[in-house]
């Protein structure tokens, strides 16, 4: 399989080279240049296949020569065999039609896991037997570097250097991402706030000399390796509730569009899938693009759900890339426009063709705590508040009523402690497996928010390129 990006100049790649590289050199981002397809019989055979099978059958088209049958079931078996639960993925029925993709059975109790623990071990696969050595530099909220942590932690070739901004990310995240002790992890408390760490991972990233010295990569998901695996499991719940033969609708609470574009890859691929509901908070860029083809920025308002305060979607590009005839020129020619206005209108084409799968909501801190006591009141479940989230907007869809809605659970509740509590009146305890967060040694450096105290702190302690 290549690889083309939507901004039509950087060069096509194989899956290999687009893992590793993260984004295209033209600043655009990679799709494959055409959709696999699976028949309704490939489909069908899907039935009663376990996740890793799954995810073998459902990945291999994109993988193409990079790996072969047998080393892409190894590195799944090896990916999903850290997870709490033996389905990996489990479906949970609330009610009649409402049903729960829990994605947060991995190791730091998010979605991010099913993709990371993956692209960890792609990364390890695709450097072993070369000279090269990947240095990841992430600037996170919360979930996005405590999966990243986990998934590369004691690999061979790689450091990763996570910054977070100080005393602004919750305690559990802290100490997901700060006891891990291997040596190849580097966390970096900034004097400064989220923006600040992503405006040095940035400039870092742009820097000649710095990019120069070390083979930077990037594990936000504008990395198509993470998208792809979150197809998988739209396969998997979609064939457990009956496709090929039903149609099934799912709910997304987004925020990067990665998730959800992986529902779109799905459906493009054949999955027989209904309608896919974007979930926002207040935050709703993405609302206002899919219901009235305005994609302008605001600015953020933190909500109970992190995750999704977002000022832009970076994975939107891959969808308007899409439904614009796949017109490299344009696309970039648009989103120049939108990178010096902040604000951009759909054209006629991109917005009837999302009409065509997509559904949106914007759902506030009320809704969401509705959300939250109706799971617990009337199917015993204890939501976090991206998941309420993707709930409310899943009731309150118009979706034929014999068409089964599946929101896909994003996180563990336990993560959002404070949040659930003030909902519910209940406090969701950590999970055994992470029971001990709270025992375990932190270790972790303060920095300045200076470009030459970051950039000084990585030379000190990453490799070169050779
Ligand atoms: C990252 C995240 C999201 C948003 O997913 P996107 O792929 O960025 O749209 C939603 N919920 C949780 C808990 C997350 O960690």
């Amino acid at each position: 399989m290549r690889y083309q990006s939507t901004r039509g100049t950087a060069p096509e790649l194989d899956f290999r080279d687009v893992t590793l590289a993260g984004l295209a050199s033209d600043g655009g981002l990679y799709v494959p240049v055409e959709w696999p397809t699976m028949g309704a019989d490939q489909i069908a055979d899907l039935a009663g296949l376990s996740y890793v099978e799954t995810a073998v059958r459902v990945m291999q088209p994109f993988v193409g020569d990079s790996l072969g049958e047998t080393e892409l079931r190894d590195l799944c078996t090896a990916a999903y065999g850290r997870f709490g639960h033996d389905a990996v993925t489990p479906l949970v029925q609330l009610d009649h039609r409402h049903f729960l993709l829990e994605l947060f059975h991995g190791p730091t109790l998010a979605f991010k896991d099913v993709a990371l623990q993956l692209l960890g071990l792609f990364f390890e696969r695709f450097i072993a037997g070369t000279d090269r050595h990947l240095t990841i530099v992430g600037a996170t909220s919360g979930d996005t570097g405590s999966a990243a942590i986990d998934a590369v932690a004691g690999r061979e070739g790689i450091d990763i250097f996570m910054l977070h901004p100080r005393g602004r990310v919750s305690d559990v995240q802290r100490r997901q991402m700060t006891t891990v002790l291997s040596p190849n992890v580097h966390n970096i408390a900034i004097e400064g706030s989220f923006d600040d760490a992503q405006a040095m991972v940035k400039a870092m990233f742009n820097d000649a000399s710095f990019a120069g010295r070390f083979q930077v990569t990037a594990v936000n998901s504008i990395n198509w390796a993470r998208l792809m695996a979150q197809v998988v499991y739209y396969f998997y719940a979609a064939v457990r509730l009956g496709a090929p033969h039903r149609t099934v609708a799912f709910s997304v609470p987004t925020g990067n569009f990665g998730d959800v574009f992986a529902g779109y890859v799905a459906a493009r691929m054949g999955l027989p899938v209904e309608r896919l509901i974007v979930a926002t908070n207040v935050n709703d860029i993405l609302h206002r693009a899919l219901s009235a083809g305005d994609y302008s920025t605001g600015t953020v308002t933190p909500t109970a759900a992190p995750s999704m305060d977002i000022q832009v979607s970076s994975n939107f590009e891959r969808l308007l890339f899409d439904l614009a005839g796949r017109d490299g020129a344009a696309l970039a020619e648009q989103m120049r426009g939108f990178e010096a206005s902040r604000a951009m209108r759909l054209t006629n084409a991109q917005q009837q063709g999302a009409g065509k799968l997509f559904a949106s909501d914007r759902i506030d801190a009320g809704e969401m705590a509705q959300a939250m006591a109706w799971a617990a009141s009337r199917a015993g479940q204890i939501l976090d508040p991206h998941t309420a989230i993707g709930l409310a907007a899943a009731r309150r869809a118009d979706v034929a009523a014999q068409v089964p809605v599946v929101t896909l659970a994003t996180a563990h509740p336990a993560k959002f402690g404070d949040a659930v509590e003030r909902a519910t009146g209940f406090r969701p305890p950590l999970p055994p497996r992470v029971g001990d967060l709270f025992d375990r040694e932190e270790r972790y450096d303060v920095l300045p928010a200076t470009f030459d105290a970051i950039t000084g702190y990585v030379a000190e302690r990453g490799t070169p390129k050779p």
